[in-house]
């Protein structure tokens, strides 16, 4: 059939291959990162001031390089051809920071799966906020809202019930964050979670099986070793099904304050 083979060829072709590249690059751009704030704005601005001094140039976002939680974001200026490395970190800490969360995490005795939930919980008072008391969606969707308000230190809008940092004159990065077009940025990577505030406003999840799942795996140490014969796998759950029902702290209760009958 020609008509398909002619629009096969046009999706090989080059413009295609640029446009997919491009929102490759920007759809990488829009996740939350952890940065050490007053080296990364300070190695921004490096950034902005190319912009100022070049003749009709322009340093345009080429990629990203990760190791563990450290960033490094290459710049490239097509007119005078340089290219900038800006780090996320002082490059020389670069260990430090990834070997605290490791031992950050191991200490509190969760995995890599859990880290990383760990880390994607940027605006979780706001919700928790929003699900204890009106569960009014608007009200969550403003508060979503204000949450880069908050963090980058402009409490003017925040409610007093949750913003502890409201009395303590912070500097207010916000102004600085506009000019050097960073807060566009927070803002799109915001707008999924406003999107979907009718979702979020309860703070429950459904799928109670699969967190119960991963405390069986916890407990039993995935399927590792083979806890099959004399009930082991039976006494595993069981501690699973106590420490999903009570909290992580469940054992503390019983053997305090009764004797502990073996199972
Ligand atoms: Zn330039
Ligand atoms: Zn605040």
């Amino acid at each position: 059939m020609p008509g398909r083979t002619h629009s096969r060829v046009k999706n090989r072709g080059k413009a295609s291959r640029s446009k997919r590249i491009r929102d490759k690059r920007e759809r990488s751009l829009r996740m939350y990162r952890i940065v050490n704030f007053e080296y990364f704005t300070s190695e921004f601005s490096k950034v902005v001031l190319h912009d100022i001094h070049c003749t009709m140039g322009k340093m345009i976002y080429k990629k990203e390089n990760k190791i563990g939680i450290v960033s490094s974001f290459f710049y490239h200026c097509q007119t005078c051809d340089k290219t900038l490395k800006k780090f996320s970190h002082p490059p020389e800490t670069t260990k430090n920071v990834n070997k605290m969360i490791v031992w950050g995490a191991n200490s509190i005795g969760i995995g890599y799966v859990q880290t990383e939930e760990l880390l994607s919980t940027a605006v979780r008072s706001a919700i928790i906020n929003n699900s204890k008391t009106i569960k009014d969606v608007e009200q969550l969707r403003e508060d979503l809202r204000n949450s880069p308000y908050h963090v980058f230190g402009d409490h003017s809008k925040c409610p007093l019930e949750y913003c502890k940092r409201k009395n303590e004159d912070e500097i207010n990065y916000v102004t600085l964050l506009k000019q050097i077009k960073m807060f566009s940025e927070v803002w799109s990577a915001l707008d999924y979670l406003v999107c979907k505030a009718n979702r979020l406003v309860t703070n429950a999840t459904t799928n109670y099986a699969e967190r119960y799942m991963s405390l069986v795996s916890k407990f039993s140490g995935g399927k590792r070793i083979n806890f099959c014969k004399r009930g082991s796998y039976l006494r595993r759950c069981i501690g699973a099904g106590l420490s999903f029902n009570n909290g992580s702290s469940w054992h503390k209760h019983v053997v305090k304050t009764k004797k502990v009958h073996l199972l």
